[in-house]
């Protein structure tokens, strides 16, 4: 691992990476590799956790290809220098700020969506002309064989290397130098990373997880909010960060919310949800285990049937839920939506600003300026009015969490912004000098600065 770092970083420091023109043509290069190799990525997933090609191809690779469009499109903008204000004080001068590479970098990825949270970030990395050290999740053991299998014999290991592994592999690379760290995975790990990334006073982004929650309000439009809720829930089968976690619903529309959302998850997954290809399966059996260790069968109203050696469960509503049982204590990251209810607004608000902030917080509601309200009172990454989960595609905007569901934000321009260090350079003439500056002068400087004069100066000359 050593000799991989000190290979990249001696290729980023000969400046190979930093050409405009060789970005661009590492990222078309990127593009054709998985449109090439299409067939075999779809196949690797399939075998993962059975889900089906068209669903892989898109959730899993037209992100990617758009980000890459996105970046070649507008790389030259992202890069371009820019002047800012020049305050008094330093007058004569111009100042600007360049966009600037970190150098080596390191993208974990998770293992929900194997190759779209490893290439997306990845882009962004050598967009901002980075090399990359990719460790993908060892839980998709085939999507992680398939990218080495593609990227090391493509490309220069200098520019990108795959690193497979698990815990261990990751603990050694942790323990290197990095100029820049991502993580997307849970928030547990989270603290693993950034405690590693202490040590050599790396930068980190790191992207984790939460309980997302969806209030919805009793004047919202129940059919469509149901239908949208359902499919939020399904993709992926529950297993997504951005997916809708747990339902606050006002009591009065409770049940017929439930009903809806049934009907909804029906239509979509069809009366044997289990040969549905909408639904993939739980990554493993251990995942299995935890979530469906998460149902509480007296208080499942739709669904809940499992089959181990399938890692199959399936979409499952559980009514009656509270705060203190076992679901509404970790992430559920599954396909189990349960339903808690409020009466008062007020209070439901109370307790969601004392929660940890999720990664989006999800309201469906007619009144949008007290749900844009509400936005601005809770934290939470990102949120959505009257949808789910679709704000994830949106590449004109930053995706990121804050607080326990994360820091820092990619996609697009973010994600350029992200991988590049802002870094202000000043330029003075060499014909003016401000005599003030020095001693014995410096004193009357104080003196005017301290002055009534100075006081209504200095806004000025700051
Ligand atoms: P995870 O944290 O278990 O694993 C993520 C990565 O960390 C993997 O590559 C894994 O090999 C590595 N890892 C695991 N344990 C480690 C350790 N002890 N030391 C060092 N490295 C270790 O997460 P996961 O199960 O792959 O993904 C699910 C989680 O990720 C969920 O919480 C989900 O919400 C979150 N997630 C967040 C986003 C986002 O964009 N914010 C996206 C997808 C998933």
């Amino acid at each position: 691992m050593k000799e991989l770092i000190a290979s990249q970083r001696e290729y980023f420091l000969a400046g190979h990476t930093r050409s405009i023109p060789q970005r661009k043509k590492n990222l078309r290069k990127l593009h054709d590799l998985l449109l090439e190799n299409e067939a075999v990525l779809t196949e690797a997933i399939y075998k993962d956790f059975k889900k089906q090609e068209m669903v892989t191809v898109e959730n899993e690779l037209s992100i990617p290809y758009g980000e890459i469009n996105v970046a070649i499109r507008q790389l030259k903008r992202w890069s371009r220098s820019r002047w800012r204000l020049t305050n008094l004080s330093n007058f004569p001068a111009r100042t600007r700020t360049i966009a600037v590479p970190y150098g080596v970098t390191l993208v974990i990825g998770p293992w929900n969506y194997p190759f779209m949270l490893s290439l997306v970030p990845m882009i962004s990395a050598l967009a901002a002309g980075n090399t990359v050290i990719l460790k993908p999740s060892e839980l998709t053991k085939h999507a992680s064989a398939a990218m080495a299998a593609i990227f090391n014999t493509n490309f220069s290991k200098q520019l990108i290397h795959v690193v497979e592994g698990g815990v261990e592999e990751t603990t050694e690379l942790l323990k290197q130098k990095f100029d820049k760290i991502f993580f997307t995975g849970s928030t547990e790990v989270g603290r693993i990373v950034m405690r590693a990334a202490a040590e050599q006073l790396t930068p980190v982004t790191l992207e984790l997880g939460g309980k997302n929650p969806v209030i919805v309000m009793p004047d919202c439009k129940l059919k469509r909010t149901a239908q949208r809720i359902a499919w939020g829930k399904l993709h992926n089968n529950g297993q997504a960060c951005v997916s809708p976690d747990h339902i606050y619903v006002h009591e009065s529309i409770k049940e017929q919310l439930i009903q809806e959302i049934g009907k909804q998850i029906n239509r979509i997954c069809g009366s044997n949800p289990k040969e549905s290809p909408m639904l993939p399966r739980m990554v493993n059996e251990r995942n299995f285990d935890r979530v469906a260790g998460l149902i509480d069968p007296d208080k499942v109203v739709l669904g809940g049937e499992m089959d181990r050696s399938d890692c199959y469960i399936e979409p499952t509503i559980m009514d009656g839920v509270t705060p203190e049982d076992r679901i509404m204590q970790e992430e559920v990251f599954g396909p189990l939506l349960p339903v808690l209810t409020y009466t008062n607004l007020d209070e439901l608000l109370e307790t969601l600003k004392l929660q940890p902030a999720p990664l989006v917080l999800y309201i469906f509601t007619r009144k949008l300026r007290l749900a844009r309200r509400i936005m601005k009172e809770i934290a939470s990454g990102g949120g959505m009015i009257n949808e789910v989960v679709m704000h994830f595609i949106n590449m004109n905007a930053p995706f990121g969490g804050v607080g326990a569901s994360g820091m820092g934000s990619y996609h697009g321009r973010a994600g350029f912004n992200d991988f590049s260090h802002q870094k202000t350079i000043m330029q003075k003439p060499m014909w003016f000098e401000l005599f003030l500056k020095y001693p014995p002068q410096f004193r009357i400087y104080l003196r005017i600065y301290r002055s009534v004069i100075g006081r209504s100066f200095r806004n000025f000359w700051h």
